[in-house]
């Protein structure tokens, strides 16, 4: 079975498809107890996509917008609570395995994922077949000339000052679901394919899955998204797509329970 928890939403899906969503609890311990409720039965193993870093064995290194859970051991506490093997890793890698196994990456050996979602997350997948290797990158937290806006990892210029839910919300004094002012997506999607462009061009990427709900529920984001990258990416061509799912992090971590742990450098 797989669970996704995210800076603000969390979604447990159980094995007969059946998903059970609630916002993610901001105390470490409680978001544990409201898991432990959620997961019907024993399950034979769980695969776990998180809103931040992680190490190999699944405690939390950072996260932004989770800050309290830092430092603490979600995988070794979700296997003592859960009583079977548990596997973690951030939710932006989670999603590429997703869009690789079922989306639009299928077949893809050099792909990557980016997530506009409460903050911005990217990872990357180079391989082919069962011989790859996914790893979660920093292209989130690229540095943009001119923009002086204090990140919340303590850099100031990120890309996720700009194209973060999170910070936005701050910033606009709403969430991006209440925005419809038309130039405010046009300028927005330029932001997006500054950060794509980079984050292709620097791994050599030939096709980007965009998802996370902001690429999910923003359908005016996308026309000037694709005009912004023809224009831009006029010397090595990058296939991006919608993601196929909003729930390809949660995909992703069903397919990370069964994926070798050599192949996910956190
Ligand atoms: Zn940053």
């Amino acid at each position: 079975m797989a669970i996704d928890v995210g800076g603000t939403r969390t979604r447990v899906a159980a094995e007969d498809g059946t998903v059970v969503r609630f916002p993610t609890e901001p105390d470490y311990d409680r978001q544990l107890a409201l898991l432990r409720d959620a997961v019907q039965g024993r399950p034979e193993a769980v695969g776990v996509s998180f809103g931040g870093r992680v190490t190999e064995d699944g405690d939390v290194r950072v996260s932004l917008h989770l800050r309290a859970y830092e430092g603490r051991p979600l995988g070794r506490d979700l296997a003592a609570a859960l009583g079977c093997p548990v596997r973690v890793a951030h939710d932006a890698t989670c999603g590429l395995l997703g869009e690789h196994a079922l989306g639009t990456l299928r077949g893809e050996d050099r792909c990557g994922y980016l997530t506009l979602s409460t903050g911005v997350g990217a990872a990357v997948r180079l391989g082919r077949g069962e011989h790859f290797v996914a790893l979660t990158t920093e292209a989130g937290h690229q540095l943009v000339e001119g923009n002086d806006r204090r990140c919340g990892c303590g850099q100031t210029g990120c890309l996720e000052t700009l194209l973060g839910g999170a910070q936005l919300r701050r910033r606009l004094g709403r969430g991006l679901e209440d925005v419809d002012d038309p130039r405010f997506w046009q300028v927005y999607a330029q932001r997006v394919a500054a950060g794509i462009a980079n984050f292709a061009l620097t791994a050599g990427l030939e096709a980007v899955a965009v998802g996370g709900a902001i690429a999910a529920r923003r359908a005016e984001l996308w026309p000037p998204l694709r005009q912004a990258l023809a224009d831009r990416l006029t010397y090595q061509a990058v296939r991006v797509h919608q993601a196929a799912t909003e729930d390809a992090p949660l995909v992703g971590a069903r397919v990370l329970a069964g994926t070798p742990p050599t192949s996910i450098l956190h």
